[in-house]
């Protein structure tokens, strides 16, 4: 390499080296100033060695740069030879408890969920296989690179905080001791020199900003016109802006520009150009002129080239410091103690300071090269990560405004370091403490955030793009807020208290800033214009939900906090709406004697607000002053006296009316955006602190006031109160109906508000509401949620809220109310209810859906038929509420409610027409119902003697009062009982009777016991039964009805088996109905059928009728009818490969005429088995051509297939095609009819003929190509040929087939020939049938292997359409020779037989070691006919069948003679027993013998019969499937069934010896002197010798690669690999193949390839060596299979790794540990040899549109 470099480089690298680090370091300890010292050292060399434009050699430069300068200093510091200082040093050093493991890019993280003190705690796989974790429930994760391995630290977890491997250095821990002792004096004062002294200089020349000059002491003497255009980095210029500009700028290939790019991006510069100055800064002006147009232009500098050398250096200093204080924990303390040093400018003037200071100023490489040092010195040493962590809290506000200036992402900010100080518990308690961070922080955001309305409030809308990226950017503020809180304290200390109380004001303060952000109004008349913005005010309110329950939280730690939080929230509440009644006229409501004054409000006039984070706030301290009991404990320390119940209810009523009105219809000018908003008021991420909240503080006025005065209020502010105060008007609205609308709007209101009522006294489940506990409440979700339907894991995860640990505490309770089932091949494990929890359903759950809630009633009611219950769902038994809330129970039994209820169930009996709804009164009755559960709890529970209060019963009974003089309620729900219209709340009035009487009983036993039944009780018993009868009947009704349908589904099923698409992709699994039946049809005795040769049994003639599926017209195959065709898909093949490295180069000069035995690219044929005509199909294609035309103009849209490919779908199936394959009779017995002689030649004069024949037609042949140039010539040598007798040459025969057929010969015969080699079509090709042979071969091997691999037996029943396509597959290749030239096939058959039958007239023909026999048989015998067409001597064509076979049979025999490597350790080493071994040992040693004894010495004979058994097997079976299937002859019974080796009923069928050597003795002659020039082939000595390779038999079956059990180690793999092209760069996207196991740098620009003229992505390209068009992936960082066929299609498809709950995660987002599912990756595997893969794909995008949009060759 040296050579390649200028004479003149070379020189002064000699120099330098000659330099020698131990003397400069001497030099060094004898200086007086040894900062001037190094400095000149430095000043001097580092520009020598970086200085040098585009750097060919970086390990050159690293060589030199070690030696030259690094060397000195490691001398220096050491005082003596760094080999032996610095393993001295590690000696000494007491190895640290902590890993701190830097984590790259994807590598595995591991978190533990039950012992993870927060989520951010995480171990590396090392640490983690290590430690008592891996048995715990743990979550993985696969790292975005930085943070690092919490192993060893204490805080991080509750248990186990260290592996095996760091629990043996934490020994002696507890006594924190200083590292520096175990370091000298000496070396102690000379780190602290030299440490000092360099990082001070990396510092410095890293945070220089001048362009073309040094500091003052680096400056050189004499300076170059040296300059580099270092283009930079930034987020807002797209990968494609760039590489255009830079090929503008800089004259650069795409290639290169690509480079640029990437290493731009990676390490956020790069020069791309060396030169003078002017040179560069031409390059800087071309590229900022073409980027500023629509952006800011990307940043280019034009710096002098010895800047330059001293920042790469300084880059290289710190990660050496890096390195050299992994040696020793004293010299990291030195580290951090140089680095926290304050400088002479005082505060902030520290090392760190300065680089935290400049972050934002620095590129990414410099960045994360000192990021990385932070991690490895400061945040690893603890004394100093504490330092550290208050120097960060200071520059806090600091860095986030250069954060929000800063383009780049968070990752690569130093910002992103907090999550390390703030997640550890007593920092985050110090720094609150000591530096107010709390405080600090919710400040910096509010100062963010500066866009405000009049009142002071957030403002979002009319938001620009910049502000909305800063928005998104001071989200990370929170972020922080959150890892601060997430501890929480254990014990409080004043100043805790009262920093926290600090920061809990500035919290408030924020949440004032959102009190009533984003107000709306109703729209009426016109629509909208503008969706308002609201997504801004959502995503805070989403990201602070965490932060707000956490607030809660660390309140409830402390009474005293609790009760100061209380107050502010409360004061700040009143702050906000204190003044809410100010000017507005008091409004006096009154019903039923009861009266309230409130203010005039209409939700649907005046503005109103959907956030309240203040009211929320103070409803969850409420429910803490309850639940904690601090509100009876201090009574006297909280305000409670000047809580206003009718404020605190305002509000969150106005947000629930808003929420009834929208439903109702009121708010639909409004547009979407409130739509959406109102989703996200109800939705689990947001509900906990928004609805939750707003129903707990409704519960909370509630219980301070008269029931009657909320119901008052509550009805004005729903706007209905006319309605309620008003009696008529029910009647009032029957006469008008003109106003539908408005009464169908108030209908629903009405049901709202009944809805609401239900929640505010039903929802007692949170703790401090209800008495209940956390798990209480989670259970409760859990069987709502298992209600509707039944579950996956994820599924019920995604219900649930989660909290800040992102747990749901499902775990711990889901057992007691779910049972498990366990997932199938497909689908997903899922969760059941248990039958005993279906008692807690409650049908107005409050965080139902309405669409969940009407499912839910539906399942529930079904699950009660099917119980033979009643359908009636009646409200559950409630736990007690807490006292504070106890009276909440009384709205139930106050006047106004029992008033609502009488007035709603009066419309009900009067029925007055649309003023009324079923709803309405399904909730009365449920309230009615709760009622009930209330009283009867209250008596159940009532301790004896004391007065019960709650006597709903009896006022239910009361008639109503004058004037009105209505009946009770109790006594219309009797009426209604028999309403015929009210069939479906029966059974739910009866529950309620039912229930009246138990109370009443009740009631009575407590004062006359015990109970008796009464006569009402009997009543109802008589009904029921009648009822009961009533329901079997209707039961059996539906049984019948059931039971006929079923039939009729069955008959149908039968009819369309095969049209069922989930059968095909099962294409092998058995199907007795399927072939067994057709295949039987022709009545031949079983016993000895031959499938070919002049014994082959005669079958009677089969007539075959088919229908069209397009016309339904049936028709019968025959050679003159109309062709019948099968749609087919013909793909390109490496399934059955034995060398992916092997695929076809150049497709036009590519010879297929013998297929090597590595089988390296076949083509497949498959079809779906669906018939057509010839022209029906012809016309459906054409109009799908039509269409696709017509689309494209239209519009870009792709389609699952490619019409220009000739791709189409079946009609009936949807199966992907690309042409059809016509049906046709057996042809060989077309040919056969008309010569039937006895007497036929042997194998030896049957070579000897067709030889002469051959010579014949090849002298023929030049003649005729001679015969062009000179026609005189041609009848003298005429007369020179001798024709063997009854040939022919000059007779043509007729082509026994209609027009029709013959064109579909043609069809498919270039279809495979365009597919199979991927070249334009042309029927004249000589390779077409070629193709069309190979094409036969390749499938009836890929079958048989199939086949094998799954024991299935060979003639078992095949599912029809494989048995159909293997039918017209060999049949067609049978036939097409007869649309072919006579002369190119009877030149193939010459070519082909003298592979075995040598010939002069070949030169380049293969050894019979490089021949797969079976194609080779195939060949003959399809190309035989036009040969024998010719021979009238009376040879029929059987018996050259026979013939060739045996001939190939006995060439593979010996085939595997040659290659076979039989086992060492022989059972039977005797002499040969049975004849077939004393047969093979002879024939191998005649091998010998002709091979000059280059064979291995023999073997015995059991062991070579015993491999040329195994060997030949596939062979046979293959043949016995292409005879069978050319000569329709029956398969023999016994081959239809499973079993052991079918050996002799094989060669039966194929008419061959059991023992096959009685071949080669029958025919010695010839065999022998074949075999001789076999093996005087110079390749087969070249194997012999041993100097190549070839395949041996029986070829292993091809698999997918192994998995791993663990997907943990394969996400460690891909993190371990980089990407190929982009020096050691980690990979974004690995992928790994799954045919080969190649691991890919998927979907990026480095690893891109041209193909074809496209560029295309690794895995693409990969695709077309490896799998000849198709692939399977697994995409490890997602956990996604990828299909890939072609360049445009492919699909996702579920992987083969499960959770334990059943379920795949595709994306790795819930991170549960996965393990490989043997069944599904056998699936897999199954699409995969059986080519479906394609077909896969095409079901796939046909089944979702989205998937074909994706560009797949980008993958
Ligand atoms: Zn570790
Ligand atoms: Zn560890
Ligand atoms: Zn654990
Ligand atoms: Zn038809
Ligand atoms: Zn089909
Ligand atoms: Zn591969
Ligand atoms: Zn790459």
């Amino acid at each position: 390499m040296a050579s390649e470099l200028e004479p003149e480089v070379q020189a002064t690298e000699r120099t330098l080296l000659e330099c020698s680090a131990e003397e400069t370091a001497a030099k060094w300890l004898q200086a007086t100033d040894l900062t001037k010292e190094v400095y000149q050292h430095l000043a001097h060399y580092v520009p020598k060695i970086y200085c040098r434009g585009p750097n060919p050699f970086p390990q050159k430069e690293d060589m030199l740069a070690q030696h030259v300068l690094l060397g000195p200093m490691e001398w220096y510091l050491c005082g003596e030879d760094p080999a032996l200082g610095f393993p001295k040093l590690e000696q000494a050093n007491k190895p640290s408890h902590l890993c701190g493991r830097v984590f790259k890019v994807g590598e595995p993280t591991y978190s533990c969920r039950d012992c993870a003190v927060d989520p951010t705690c995480v171990l590396c796989m090392e640490c983690f296989l290590g430690s008592i974790h891996k048995d715990h429930r743990y979550r993985m994760t696969t790292s975005g690179g930085g943070g690092f391995c919490d192993c060893g630290d204490t805080e991080a977890w509750k248990e186990g905080p260290f592996c095996q491997k760091h629990e043996l250095n934490s020994a002696g821990m507890e006594v924190e001791e200083d590292p520096l002792v175990h370091l000298s004096e000496d070396v102690i004062a000379r780190a602290y020199n030299i440490f000092a002294i360099i990082f001070q200089y990396a510092v410095e020349i890293l945070t220089w900003e001048k362009e073309s000059e040094l500091p003052a002491d680096l400056e050189m003497i004499e300076k170059s016109d040296t300059y580099y255009c270092m283009l930079f980095n930034d987020e807002v210029h797209t990968y494609e802006q760039v590489i255009y500009t830079l090929q503008k700028a800089v004259n650069c290939t795409q290639k290169e520009a690509i480079g640029f790019a990437t290493t731009v991006d990676r390490d956020g510069r790069r020069s791309v150009r060396y030169g003078d100055f002017q040179y560069c800064d031409q390059a800087k002006s071309v590229i900022v002129r073409n980027t500023s147009r629509q952006t800011k232009p990307l940043k280019v500098q034009v710096m002098h080239s010895s800047i330059v050398a001293h920042q790469n250096f300084g880059l290289k200093l710190l990660s050496w410091l890096g390195s050299i204080i992994g040696y020793s924990d004293g010299l990291r303390r030195i580290l951090c103690q140089v680095g926290l040093q304050e400088g002479p400018d005082g505060e902030n003037s520290s090392l760190v300071d300065r680089l935290m200071r400049t972050d934002s100023k620095l590129w990414k490489g410099a960045r994360s090269v000192y990021h990385q040092l932070f991690m490895s010195s400061l945040l690893m040493d603890l004394k100093y990560k504490k330092l550290f962590a208050v120097r960060f809290a200071k520059n806090y506000q600091q860095l986030q405004r250069d954060f929000m200036e800063d383009d780049h992402e968070r990752a690569v900010s130093v910002t992103a370091l907090s999550v390390q100080f703030f997640t550890a518990p007593t920092l985050a308690r110090m720094l609150i403490t000591e530096e107010n961070l709390m405080t600090t922080i919710i400040k910096t955001f509010m100062d963010h955030l500066k866009q405000r309305d009049a009142q002071g409030r957030f403002q979002f809308e009319r938001y620009t793009a910049l502000q909305a990226f800063k928005f998104r950017r001071v989200q990370s503020l929170i972020l922080d807020l959150k890892y601060v809180l997430i501890s929480k304290p254990t014990e409080w200390s004043d100043e805790l208290r009262q920093k926290f109380l600090e920061g809990f004001d500035a919290f408030l303060e924020l949440l004032k800033c959102m009190q009533g952000m984003d107000p709306i109004t109703r729209q009426v008349g016109q629509h909208i214009e503008m969706e308002p913005e609201w997504e801004a005010a959502f995503t805070l309110q989403m990201k602070l939900t965490h932060v707000i329950s956490m607030m809660q939280d660390w309140c409830a730690l402390d009474e005293k906090v609790l009760i100061e939080a209380y107050k502010k929230c409360l004061a700040v509440l009143t702050q906000c709406h204190g003044g809410f009644t100010d000017g507005e006229q008091p409004v006096t409501l009154s019903i039923c004697g009861h009266s309230v004054e409130t203010i005039r409000y209409c939700v649907s006039q005046e503005k109103v607000s959907i956030h309240l984070p203040i009211s929320r706030l103070l409803a969850g301290l409420h429910v803490l002053l309850s639940k904690s009991e601090v509100a009876y404990k201090f009574p006297e320390l909280l305000p409670l006296s000047e809580l206003s119940p009718p404020m605190l209810i305002e509000h969150p009523l106005r947000c629930l009316v808003l929420c009834a009105q929208v439903h109702a219809g009121m708010w639909r000018r409004n547009g979407f955006s409130l739509v959406n908003q109102i989703y996200y008021y109800h939705n689990v991420k947001c509900r906990r602190e928004m609805f939750d909240k707003d129903i707990v503080m409704l519960q909370t006025g509630v219980s301070m006031m008269d029931p009657n005065h909320f119901l008052m209020i509550m009805l004005s502010r729903f706007e209905l109160y006319q309605i309620f105060s008003s009696p008529d008007y029910g009647k009032r609205l029957s006469a008008e109906i003109t106003h539908k609308d408005v009464v169908q709007q108030n209908n629903t209101l009405i049901e709202e508000m009944l809805y609401l009522i239900i929640m505010l006294v039903g929802e007692r489940y949170s703790p401090g509401v209800g008495q209940v506990s956390a798990m209480d409440e989670i259970k409760r979700e859990i069987i709502h949620q298992l209600s509707i339907k039944p579950m996956a894991h994820s599924e019920l995860v995604k219900s649930l809220p989660e909290d800040e640990n992102k747990e749901t505490g499902m775990e711990s309770v889901i057992e007691a109310v779910a049972h498990f089932r366990k997932p199938g091949l497909t689908g997903r494990g899922m969760y059941e209810l248990k039958p005993e929890c279906a008692k807690e359903f409650n049908l107005y759950f409050y965080h139902f859906s309405r669409a969940e809630q009407s499912k839910a009633e539906e399942a529930q009611r079904k699950l009660k038929r099917q119980h033979r219950e009643d359908s009636a769902l009646p409200p559950p038994v409630l736990p007690p509420f807490c006292p504070l809330f106890a009276s909440l129970v009384n709205i139930l039994q106050s006047d106004v409610m029992l008033y609502i209820m009488g007035t709603i169930l009066r419309w009900a009996v009067e029925r007055h027409g649309y003023a009324w709804s079923e709803s309405m009164l399904q909730r009365v009755l449920h309230l009615i119902g709760m009622a009930l559960q209330e009283e009867k709890q209250h008596l159940e529970n009532a301790v004896e003697e004391h007065v019960l209060t709650f006597t709903f019963t009896q006022k239910i009974s009361k008639p109503g009062e004058a004037p009105n003089n209505s009946p009770s309620i109790l006594a219309m729900l009797e009426t209604l009982q028999n309403a015929p219209s009210l069939e479906v709340h029966k059974d739910m009035i009866r529950w309620i009777l039912k229930t009246f009487n138990t109370i009443k009983k009740l009631r009575e036993s407590s004062s006359t016991s015990p109970v008796v039944e009464t006569e009402g009780t009997i009543m109802e018993e008589s009904t029921r039964d009648k009822d009961k009868a009533e329901r079997k009947r209707k039961a059996e009704i539906a049984r019948l009805r059931r039971e006929k349908i079923m039939a009729q589904m069955s008959e149908m099923q039968r009819h369309f088996i095969d049209e069922n698409r989930e059968l095909f992709q099962q294409t092998l699994e058995l199907d007795a109905s399927a072939s067994a039946v057709l295949d039987s049809s022709p009545m031949v005795s079983d016993t000895a059928l031959t499938a070919l040769g002049p014994a082959q049994t005669q079958v009677p003639e089969q007539r075959q009728f088919v229908t069209c599926i397009l016309c339904q017209e049936e028709q019968e195959v025959t050679e003159e009818s109309r062709a019948m065709v099968l749609a087919a898909f013909i793909q390109r093949s490496t399934v059955l490969s034995k060398n992916r490295t092997k695929f076809i180069q150049d497709p036009e000069k590519y010879d297929p005429l013998f297929m090597h035995p590595d089988l390296s690219c076949g083509t497949h044929t498959g079809s779906c088995g669906h018939v057509m005509h010839a022209h029906c199909w012809q016309r459906y294609f054409d109009s799908v051509q039509a269409k696709e035309q017509r689309r494209q103009q239209r519009l870009r849209f792709h389609t699952s297939y490619d019409v220009e490919s000739g791709e189409f779908l079946c009609p009936l199936c949807e199966c992907l095609s690309n042409t059809v394959i016509p049906l046709l009779l057996p042809p060989r017995s077309i040919f056969n009819r008309r010569l039937i002689f006895s007497d036929q030649p042997s194998l030896a004069q049957w070579i000897r003929t067709i030889s002469q024949q051959i010579k014949a037609l090849l002298v023929l042949r030049k003649e005729e190509s001679s015969s062009n140039a000179a026609t005189s010539k041609n009848s003298e040598n005429r007369n020179e040929l001798e024709l063997p007798e009854g040939f022919k040459p000059n007779f043509h025969p007729k082509n026994p087939y209609s027009d029709s057929i013959k064109e579909m010969l043609t069809t498919f015969g270039t279809a495979t020939y365009k597919v199979g080699l991927k070249v334009h079509p042309n029927e004249e090709d000589p390779r077409v049938p070629i193709m069309c042979w190979g094409s036969c071969a390749y499938t009836i091997q890929s079958i048989e292997r199939i086949l094998s691999d799954e024991d299935k037996p060979l003639f078992g029943p095949l599912p029809c359409r494989l048995d159909d396509c293997l039918r017209s597959l060999t049949r067609f290749a049978a036939a097409h020779w007869t649309v072919a030239s006579l002369p190119v096939v009877q030149g193939h058959f010459c070519k082909l037989f003298a592979a075995l039958v040598p010939n002069d007239s070949y030169e380049d023909l293969p050894c019979i070691l490089d021949i797969d026999m079976f194609h080779l048989l195939v060949g003959l015998v399809l190309a035989l006919p036009a040969l024998q067409c010719q021979d009238f001597s009376g040879i029929s064509l059987s018996t050259g069948d026979l013939h060739i076979f045996h001939l190939v049979t006995m060439a593979h025999i010996v085939q595997i003679l040659f290659t076979s490597r039989p086992e060492e350790n022989g059972m039977d080493q005797g002499n040969p027993t049975s004849e077939e071994e004393s047969a093979v040992l002879s024939l191998y040693r005649m091998l010998q013998q002709y091979t000059g004894s280059a064979l291995k010495a023999t073997a015995s004979g059991w062991h070579l019969w015993r491999s040329v058994k195994a060997g030949i097997m596939p062979f046979l079976k293959c043949s016995a499937l292409f005879f069978h299937y050319l000569n329709g002859v029956p398969s023999p019974p016994d081959l239809q069934v499973p079993g052991t080796s079918h050996f002799e009923h094989l060669c039966n069928y194929l008419s061959l010896p059991t023992n096959l050597f009685g071949l080669f003795q029958e025919n010695r002659e010839i065999m022998n002197s074949l075999i001789e020039s076999w093996c005087h082939d110079s390749e087969v000595k070249r194997y012999l010798r041993g100097e190549r390779d070839a395949i041996s038999y029986p070829r292993g079956a091809n698999k997918l690669i192994d998995l791993p059990e663990d997907y943990s180690s394969l996400i460690n793999q891909a993190s371990n690999f980089s990407c190929p092209k982009s020096g050691g760069d980690k990979s974004r996207a690995p992928t790994l193949c799954l045919v080969c196991g190649s691991l890919l740098c998927s979907q990026s620009y480095c690893c891109q390839t041209e193909l074809e003229g496209e560029d295309v992505g690794a895995c693409t390209a990969h695709t077309y060596s490896c799998g000849s068009g198709a692939g399977i992936f697994l995409r490890v960082r997602e956990c996604q299979v990828l299909f890939l066929a072609g360049k445009t299609k492919g699909c996702f498809y579920s992987p083969p790794y499960l959770d334990d709950y059943g379920e795949t995660d595709q994306g790795l987002r819930r991170g549960n540990p996965l393990h490989l599912c043997r069944e599904r990756f056998k699936k897999i595997q199954k699409l995969w040899q059986q080519h479906s893969v394609t077909e896969e794909i095409g079901h796939a995008q046909e089944a979702n549109q989205t998937l074909v949009g994706i560009d797949w060759q980008h993958l």
